[in-house]
């Protein structure tokens, strides 16, 4: 490996990831339990198939957004064409071409000019212009057309010269609209390419769907779970907390800002509740008369979606789910 790195530092794509992948050696909260339906998971990408009638390529970037790469590519290899990364570093690190059987494409900007870096490895670079087409022309690349996201994309005047130089055989773009989708064709009009634009939120706009889909979120809805239990209640009605909060009767929890938390909704023995206060590594949550230490306090789940957080904490639910995942401790059920 001789390649010229792109991520900052030069130096070859080593098997060590910058993001938590593979054996997942991070340290983890034994309080903060995430529980992940491996048979939902499979569940969803096999409607997703139906319901787009083309070829699945999932998104199981960021360690499948924290619910582990290894566990969810080995659960839905024979249902995908291939699996999408952000960066091939991520792929490497689990062997995950070797593993599956199947195609990699790498999304983010290439880590490396060397193609047979990618040749090697069983993945696709991705190219944003016409020089990086021309260096990574071995390899395949395949072509990120600006249509909107002006994010390491190619401008669509240099898209025409790029997908020559590289000799490629699929494009793409990361649309968030349908006219980014037509823009895409547009641009790329002419060549004999594989062409795809949607991820979760444009799966069921028929005219997004081309020649596959990049689905990450919607993979992984109603498959996970995370709670953590009561482990102390106070019911004096005071203020509380570094807020100063009052309740009649408050919980605490050993999860915190830290593992991911934040101020928002949750569940507790069936009735919805709320964290009143968040710190680094517990929280306070309002409890009824009936509730007891050791009781289950639900934080993500299929009656308390990422979408329906997502809303109270200002944010996308791809992030509440990678925040909830980031420390929680593991558990695959299916
Ligand atoms: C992350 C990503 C996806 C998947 O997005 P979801 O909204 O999670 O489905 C698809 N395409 C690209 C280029 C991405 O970066």
């Amino acid at each position: 490996m001789t390649a010229q790195l792109h991520d900052g530092k030069a130096g070859p794509i080593s098997r060590k990831p910058h993001v938590a992948v593979g054996d997942d050696k991070r340290a983890r909260n034994p309080h903060l339990k995430l529980e992940i339906d491996l048979g939902t998971v499979r569940h969803n990408v096999e409607a997703i198939t139906k319901t787009a009638g083309v070829p699945v390529l999932p998104v199981v970037k960021a360690d499948a957004y924290g619910l582990g790469m290894e566990a969810i590519c080995e659960t839905i290899a024979d249902l995908a064409a291939g699996f999408c990364v952000f960066q091939a570093r991520e792929a490497i690190a689990v062997n995950l071409a070797g593993r599956t059987g199947k195609r990699v494409l790498a999304l983010g900007p290439p880590e490396s000019s060397d193609p047979s870096d990618y040749i090697a490895h069983g993945i696709t670079p991705t190219v944003c212009n016409p020089q990086q087409a021309r260096q990574l022309r071995r390899a395949h690349p395949a072509l990120c057309v600006d249509t909107g996201m002006q994010r390491f994309s190619c401008p669509p005047v240099d898209c025409r010269e790029a997908i020559i130089a590289g000799n490629c055989h699929e494009t793409f773009t990361h649309a968030t609209q349908l006219s980014h989708v037509e823009k895409l064709k547009d641009v790329t009009c002419g060549f004999d390419l594989l062409r795809h634009a949607a991820a979760s939120s444009l799966l069921h706009d028929a005219g997004a769907v081309l020649d596959a889909v990049r689905p990450g979120l919607a993979m992984y809805r109603n498959a996970v779970g995370v709670s953590s239990r009561i482990v102390e209640i106070h019911n004096s009605g005071s203020p509380a907390g570094y807020s100063g909060f009052t309740a009649q009767r408050h919980g605490i929890i050993l999860a915190g800002y830290s593992h991911g938390l934040r101020k928002g909704p949750c569940l507790i023995n069936g009735r919805k509740s709320r964290l009143l206060e968040v710190g680094m590594q517990s929280a306070f949550v309002e409890l009824d008369p009936g509730d007891h230490v050791g009781d289950s306090v639900v934080l993500l789940s299929k009656d308390l979606t990422e979408i329906a957080i997502s809303l109270c904490w200002n944010c996308s639910p791809h992030e509440v789910l990678t925040s909830m995942s980031s420390a929680a401790t593991r558990r695959y059920i299916y």
